[in-house]
């Protein structure tokens, strides 16, 4: 069993980022600018956003946070969003979801200028991604499908089981599977026999957002287990949808949280918020 390195690889990636970024100053005068904007005070996404606005300091972006108060209106949201799009300095803005439930992200997210939507939320990414013909691809599971490279784990031919499908994980996660001539299965809450479909994968990936949901009997000898849960155990532990402990002898390789999917969904942010600043720039 070998244990995929996320904060291994993503370090990787940002150092990569750091110098493109480096070269498009001194080339272009160009600096990569990104927009966080975080409504409300929920923890986990204060962490998110720290993270990220960390991370733009490491790979020498320039980074804007906008934080608001909970009982800001859709109106004012949307104004900013429109702000933002206008603002020659930012290439890429971040609306951290979820937002209070007075507000309505769909509408938001709609609102960004496809080009800054380095998320790649909006329709039209989510279209092109489909087609697969894109320019961003969303962070979550392309950091997975990064890990999978970095280890050569070879995707085409295999049987790959993506447990959740949600707009942001589970479907697109799915599609960069296909994309890769992976055999793909998408499994959710109505699901019959669930335990008999995962046991089928060569690849599997967690998406649920229920600690510990994925177990030893569910998980067939030998398989690559990716989980991306973010989830907090009985203790208020940080851990994933997979029951790490019990599960990693049977796999050959398996990501830990933390320090599995997590660093590289911002590293991956990273990745699109330079390709903006490309794009946006005709380079
Ligand atoms: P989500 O929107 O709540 O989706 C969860 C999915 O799991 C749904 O499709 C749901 O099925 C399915 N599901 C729930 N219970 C199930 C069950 N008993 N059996 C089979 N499927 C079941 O969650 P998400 O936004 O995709 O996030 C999933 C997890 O990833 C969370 O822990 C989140 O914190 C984490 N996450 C991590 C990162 C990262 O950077 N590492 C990024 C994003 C999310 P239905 O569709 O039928 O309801």
């Amino acid at each position: 069993m070998q244990i995929i390195d996320g904060k291994k690889v993503s370090s990787e990636v940002k150092e990569e980022v750091r110098q493109q970024t480096l070269k498009l100053k001194e080339t272009h005068g160009i600096t990569p600018g990104l927009a966080v904007v975080i409504v409300g005070d929920d923890p986990a996404s204060r962490v998110y956003v720290n993270n990220k606005k960390k991370a733009c300091e490491l790979v020498g972006f320039k980074s804007e946070e906008y934080a608001l108060p909970a009982e800001t209106t859709q109106q004012e949201l949307l104004n900013l969003v429109e702000t933002l799009n206008n603002k020659d300095d930012i290439n890429g803005i971040l609306v951290q979801l979820p937002l209070p439930k007075h507000l309505d992200d769909k509408a938001v997210i709609a609102a960004i200028n496809p080009k800054k939507d380095v998320d790649a939320f909006h329709a039209v990414n989510v279209g092109k991604i489909m087609l697969g013909e894109y320019d961003f691809l969303p962070c979550t599971p392309a950091g997975v499908m990064e890990m999978l490279h970095s280890y050569n784990i070879e995707v085409s031919g295999k049987n790959c089981v993506v447990i959740g499908r949600s707009n942001i994980v589970g479907k697109p996660m799915a599609m960069l599977l296909l994309h890769e001539n992976g055999t793909v299965t998408i499994c959710h809450s109505r699901t019959k026999n669930l335990a008999e479909v995962t046991k089928q994968a060569d690849i599997l990936v967690a998406a649920v957002g229920r600690p510990k949901f994925v177990t030893a009997d569910m998980v067939k000898d030998g398989a690559v287990v990716i989980d991306v849960g973010m989830d907090r155990d009985e203790n208020g532990k940080l851990c994933g949808d997979v029951d790490f402990e019990n599960v990693k002898d049977k796999c050959s390789y398996i990501t830990p949280v933390p320090g599995g999917v997590g660093p590289m969904t911002i590293a991956t942010l990273m990745k699109n918020t330079l390709k903006a600043a490309k794009i946006q720039n005709n380079i």
